[in-house]
């Protein structure tokens, strides 16, 4: 079974030296447990944040262990009356090629309904529900409000976007590249976006593109983009601070300068985790699954086939090459 683990804590980027792979023994499942063949492995930028051991909303990556992941795959093995092999089942797994799990830990897919496997990962999986609840219930939007959101065309912010469109906002989306700009608001109905890499003034772009003010910021990013963010709030309005993906390779990134403007403008700033809602995971994949078949949502998945390569595919993440929910298959044989 060929596994990435985590050798020692990374102060920036992870390397190879930091996560490096291993080939150890398949064991036989204990009593309740069943050995999965993974599938499908999901790259999420929370994963950085495993591997370090600052306070977090779950435990750290211990030394030695693999690399922590959802991932989605088939039972070849099972010591447990409640699934059989040929099952498949999304789990906490690894980034590893089988995954022992408690039966009773994993939740059963049905293969036979015909969405693809994946977006139970993305769309209609922990990134959907991300957007959905931070959306509605922390940002709370109202027709007629403006919505920005950052890291707008990835796999979090793609579908905010698109659940603050169908809320009758006014939505504009800040993205890394004119294709990612062109795509959300050419595919997606965004009414704006702005490339933060080439915009220049950033603040400046979102007063331009925002010109009734912003009522609600959904921040993906942190840093700088939170600091113009900031200066262009609305009295009142709110921030659902979902991720600070700039700083997670960051030891010492500096915090946001602006966060003052929370007096001036009265602003609400809540952070959130997706497993805060986890006793409304079936209404949210409900709402996302109906939108999703009445052709409301669209989103994008970039599955790379090679487990050999996860760490550089997993670096995607931080350089904006991922185009959508960045996922690394390994197929079926
Ligand atoms: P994405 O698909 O959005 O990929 C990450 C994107 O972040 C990149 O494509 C890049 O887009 C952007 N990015 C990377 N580095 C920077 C930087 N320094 N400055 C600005 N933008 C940057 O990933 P996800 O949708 O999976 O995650 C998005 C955010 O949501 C992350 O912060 C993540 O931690 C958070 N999250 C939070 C959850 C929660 O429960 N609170 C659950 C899931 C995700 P670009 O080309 O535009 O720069």
């Amino acid at each position: 079974n060929r596994q990435f683990y985590l050798a020692s804590r990374p102060a920036a980027e992870p390397t190879s030296e930091e996560v490096p792979f291993r080939d150890v023994p398949l064991c036989e499942p204990e009593q309740g447990e069943v050995v999965i063949r993974n599938m499908y492995i999901s790259l999420d930028p929370a994963i950085r944040g495993w591997m370090s051991d600052l306070s977090n909303y779950i435990e750290p990556i211990e030394i030695g262990e693999p690399i922590r992941s959802s991932v989605i795959g088939r039972v070849v093995k099972s010591n447990s009356e409640q699934l059989s092999e040929g099952d498949v089942v999304l789990a906490v797994g690894a980034w590893e090629r089988y995954t022992t799990a408690q039966a009773a830990a994993v939740t059963r897919l049905d293969e036979s309904a015909g969405i693809p496997l994946s977006s139970f990962l993305g769309i209609i999986g922990p990134t959907g529900l991300t957007a959905y609840f931070g959306l509605l219930d922390v940002g709370k939007p109202q027709a007629g409000e403006t919505v920005l959101v950052s890291a707008a065309a990835g796999a979090v912010g793609s579908t905010v976007g698109q659940i603050a469109k169908l809320k009758g906002c006014r939505v504009v989306g800040i993205a890394g590249s004119d294709d990612k700009c062109a795509w959300i608001t050419d595919e997606l109905g965004f009414d704006d976006a702005i490339n933060y890499k080439t915009c220049g003034d950033l603040e400046a772009a979102i007063r331009g593109a925002c010109p009734q003010g912003v009522d609600i910021y959904f921040d993906n990013v942190g840093g700088d983009i939170l600091d113009a963010a900031l200066m262009c709030m609305n009295k009142h309005a709110r921030i659902a601070v979902c991720g600070w993906i700039s700083t997670y390779n960051e030891a010492d990134a500096p915090g946001p300068r602006n966060l003052w403007q929370m007096v001036a403008k009265s602003l609400k700033v809540q952070g959130f985790v997706v497993i805060d809602y986890v006793d409304r995971f079936a209404e949210g994949i409900e709402q996302l699954a109906e939108w999703l078949m009445a052709g409301k949502l669209q989103y994008r998945e970039e599955i790379v086939d090679d487990l050999d390569n996860i760490l550089p595919t997993f670096l995607k993440l931080f350089d904006g090459s991922n185009q959508g929910k960045l996922i690394t298959r390994i197929p079926e044989e």
